[in-house]
């Protein structure tokens, strides 16, 4: 049996990626008034997504889930959650539209604040300072007042997700996302290229099906008007997380009502940990980041451990290998998991293990390696006759130059043109519904 858990049991644990606060009893005070705070999400929807991914699970949808690597507060503005939002719609109708299948959307977006790192400092010219932790800790500046962890971010992050998620249900629900909108959705910068053209032939088909409908009467659906979008962000900063857990008054369950969906990273994923051992007491739809030193035993013991009912809504494992481990690290896990007869939606995020130094040192990613890690995610699955799931990535809908490639190609040169992250490097409009061709293309088969 394992032992009870309460929304604060993490705190007995081995902790990793945390920030450390100069002042104790300041973050507690905040934590106070953070669980004072109405939620971002309630229960119900929390169970909705649940339900949405255990269809996903079971081969009937495919998951899209994606925005910034990190979120930021000096880029915080209608603009940009909106052409975030009109990326992942067009990306979702393409899916759909030419591939026949019902797409889920996720967004990385109202809470992705967080940064986990790999080093804990920073060094520029023999000076050393803690590392950058996403602005939800502390500033990026390169200072060492910057990067003092204060606890008052964790309030201001708190109201920019409401206002963001605010802004994300009226785009869901309000008429923006009504499907005879579908040519408004594409951005003016990728206007006139090959990718928008295709575009704009696929939402033609959308236009005649819907004049079709309206003739025979069938028009009337609230699907066509309005689309569910839900939000997920890492649960890395296990004190904000705790302050939104609440009890669902009618299952008497525990859910972390700041997010529908969280998901634990590949560094944090620890089996005694903490972070494990929030996880497994909340009721949501979960993620676990799974990366090359994965060992299928050690898979299936977390698992059991974050979904002992086996319940195919409850856990996605977010494969991020890199394109050249998939071959070799993947099949291993997938055959254990489906030998064990363990549900799981698998997805894939072909942006972790693909990030790459640039010459100019740039962080960037190649888009030709992200695609090739999503074709060979998909035919191991094709290879197993398991069902692959969905797509995670880090895409923006400003015109960024971050990732290299594309149909029309960033150089590395060009990287530093509007090289904007805070964090990862991310596809652009163009690269990301390039992607949702492909994989439409490949779901039709
Ligand atoms: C991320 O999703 O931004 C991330 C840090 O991923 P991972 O935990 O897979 O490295
Ligand atoms: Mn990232």
């Amino acid at each position: 049996m394992p032992h009870a858990w309460s929304p604060e049991s993490w705190r007995a644990k081995p902790i990793q990626q945390q920030p450390e606060y100069p002042d104790a009893s300041h973050l507690a005070r905040v934590e106070q008034t953070l669980a004072g705070y109405p939620p971002l999400v309630f229960a119900g929807e929390a169970r909705e997504l649940r339900r949405q991914f255990a269809e996903v699970t079971q081969g009937r949808a495919f998951l899209l889930q994606g925005g910034d690597c990190a979120e930021s507060f000096a880029e915080f503005s209608a603009a940009k959650i909106r052409d975030t939002f009109k990326v992942l719609l067009q990306m979702a109708i393409v899916m759909t539209f030419a591939a026949g299948c019902p797409v889920v959307k996720v967004g990385r977006m109202a809470g992705q604040f967080a940064k986990p790192r790999s080093a804990g400092s920073e060094t520029i010219d023999g000076v050393t300072l803690p590392a950058y932790r996403g602005d939800i800790v502390n500033g990026i500046g390169f200072d060492a007042t910057s990067r003092v962890p204060d606890p008052e971010r964790l309030l201001q992050a708190y109201h920019q997700a409401t206002a963001s998620l605010n802004l994300l249900r009226a785009f869901a629900q309000g008429g923006f996302a009504d499907l005879h909108q579908v040519h408004q959705w594409n951005l003016d910068f990728i206007a006139n290229s090959a990718l928008s053209e295709k575009y704009h032939q696929l939402a033609g088909r959308i236009d005649e099906t819907l004049s079709f409908m309206r003739a025979v009467g069938m028009d009337s659906a609230p699907q066509l008007r309005e689309t569910s979008f839900f939000t997920a962000h890492e649960a890395l900063l296990l004190n904000y997380e705790q302050a939104f857990v609440r009890k669902d008054s009618l299952t008497g369950r525990w859910y972390d009502c700041s997010a529908h969906m969280l998901w634990i990273g590949d560094r944090t994923r620890q089996l005694d940990g903490a972070h494990v051992e929030f996880m497994r007491g909340i009721e949501n739809p979960i993620g676990v980041k799974v990366g090359p030193s994965m060992d299928p035993d050690e898979l299936i013991r977390l698992i059991d451990t974050l979904n002992p009912e086996n319940d195919p809504g409850r856990l996605n494992l977010i494969v991020r290998m890199g394109a050249d481990k998939v071959e070799a690290h993947f099949p291993r896990l997938l055959r254990k998991v489906q030998s064990e007869g363990r549900q799981v939606l698998w997805s894939s995020d072909p942006m972790h293990g693909n990030t790459i130094k640039a010459s100019s040192g740039y962080k960037t990613r190649d888009f030709a390696q992200i695609l090739a890690e999503v074709r060979q995610f998909f035919a191991v699955h094709q290879a197993e006759g398991t069902h692959a799931g969905g797509i995670h990535i880090e895409m923006t809908g400003q015109n960024v130059t971050e990732c290299i490639g594309g149909s029309r190609p960033i150089t590395e040169d060009g990287l530093s043109d509007r090289y904007h992250t805070h964090c990862d490097p991310r596809m652009n409009a163009d690269q990301s519904l390039e992607l949702a061709f492909m994989i439409a293309e490949t779901l039709k088969q």
